[in-house]
């Protein structure tokens, strides 16, 4: 795999760009937020609007914000789950006030965007968020997106801006997603423990490169760990999205990328891209329930592109109605596809083991159709 040899032709292809900004980004020495950082993305995001191109912000640093205001003790146990969000809470107008000053500066104009896991994954939430962006940036409004950790526990205690910023991709449909983090990129070793680390210029195979990474270098990257960074960018690859993985502290690195030079990681998006539904699929759906179906239903689906259909069901698992997020998995568990139910549960439990004619004639009156899951509804996993 080899870096476009005209990166700065490539950047001019990229047109609607989602900058991803780490809390270490932000912060100064003394870990308090710094007007001069917000003023480095600010600028950095104005050169690339300079160039024609639309910005989307995923910024983190709400939590880091509040905390500083706050005077809480933590005692003995760290931050409980309250502490954090009223951090949040407090930090999210603070973290704004900073975006909204320094880009009116440059004459532009700032939105902010709080979502939860819900306004990605129920679908009809997902085309209203993507509606609102949409306007936004047909009125040269660049949208700044957080999570709403006030409101979303599992959000802060498990889930990362890094995850986000790869779902609001498929969100906004953008071409490229740079990732600003305290460190120049990925390298081949913890570059504070080896003097002879490598940085690692390009990665072309994401899959295999996120599963064979150490993550004791952890310490090193803040909250999220650079092999969150990178399960981003599989995650943006499968939708035929390249990464750029970044310093968005160092000034002259964010300089260079706008006169087209990349001092940083660039992770290229896999040939076996998938489209921007089936991408919802697999990573932004919620689920409601489980298939387990059986050798033949899971060979028909995964090799022959086909429906599910109740005559391959083992076993339901979870109450569902039509048009809710289901996974489908052999008798071991292993999620095989994703898709939407086209039945309801109790449905698919009278019919489950039985051809489209013993339907037909056991539950001819009800009228239960036989097909669980339809092929345009379901993306394979596997
Ligand atoms: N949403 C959190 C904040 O604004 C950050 C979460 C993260 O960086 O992953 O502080």
């Amino acid at each position: 795999m080899e870096e476009p040899n005209n990166f700065k032709k490539y950047l001019d292809s990229k047109k609607r760009i989602v900058i991803k900004i780490g809390t270490q980004v932000l912060l100064n020495k003394e870990g308090k937020p710094s007007l001069a950082a917000f003023k480095n993305i600010c600028d950095f995001s104005s050169a690339l609007i300079g160039q024609k191109k639309e910005v989307i912000l995923v910024s983190s640093g709400a939590v880091a914000a509040g905390k500083d205001l706050l005077d809480i003790n933590p005692g003995l146990n760290n931050f409980s789950i309250p502490q954090k969000q009223a951090f949040a809470a407090c930090g999210q107008p603070l973290l704004m006030d900073n975006y909204d000053s320094c880009f009116k500066r440059l004459g532009i104009k700032t939105a902010q965007i709080l979502l939860t896991k819900e306004d990605i994954s129920v679908r009809k939430r997902f085309t209203n968020a993507r509606n609102t962006i949409y306007e936004l940036l047909k009125n040269n409004v660049v949208p700044i997106i957080n999570e709403n950790d006030t409101v979303s526990y599992e959000e802060i205690k498990f889930s990362d801006n890094d995850h986000l910023s790869a779902l609001v991709l498929n969100l906004v449909c953008a071409d490229l997603l740079i990732i600003l983090s305290n460190v120049n990129g990925v390298f081949d070793k913890n570059p504070n423990l080896y003097k002879d680390a490598k940085p690692v210029k390009i990665i072309g195979d994401i899959k295999n490169y996120v599963k064979n990474f150490k993550e004791n270098t952890k310490s090193l990257h803040g909250t999220g760990g650079m092999k969150s960074k990178l399960y981003a960018s599989f995650i943006a690859s499968s939708a035929g999205i390249d990464t750029l993985i970044m310093s968005g502290k160092d000034k002259k690195s964010l300089n260079a990328l706008i006169t087209g030079n990349l001092k940083g990681t660039l992770v290229s998006s896999s040939i076996d891209k998938i489209n921007k539904k089936k991408h919802w699929l697999l990573f932004g759906m919620e689920k409601a329930g489980e298939i387990v179906a059986d050798e033949g239903a899971l060979k028909a689906i995964t090799y022959q592109n086909k429906s599910l259909l109740a005559s391959g069901i083992v076993k339901i698992k979870g109450d569902f109605k039509k048009g809710d997020g289901i996974y489908i998995v052999n008798e071991k568990g292993i999620v095989f596809s994703k898709g939407i139910a086209n039945l309801d549960s109790e449905d698919i439990k009278k019919i489950k083991g039985l051809s489209s004619g013993e339907i037909k004639s056991k539950f001819g009156k009800e009228k239960i159709s036989s097909l669980v899951v339809h092929k345009d509804k379901m993306a394979v996993s596997v």
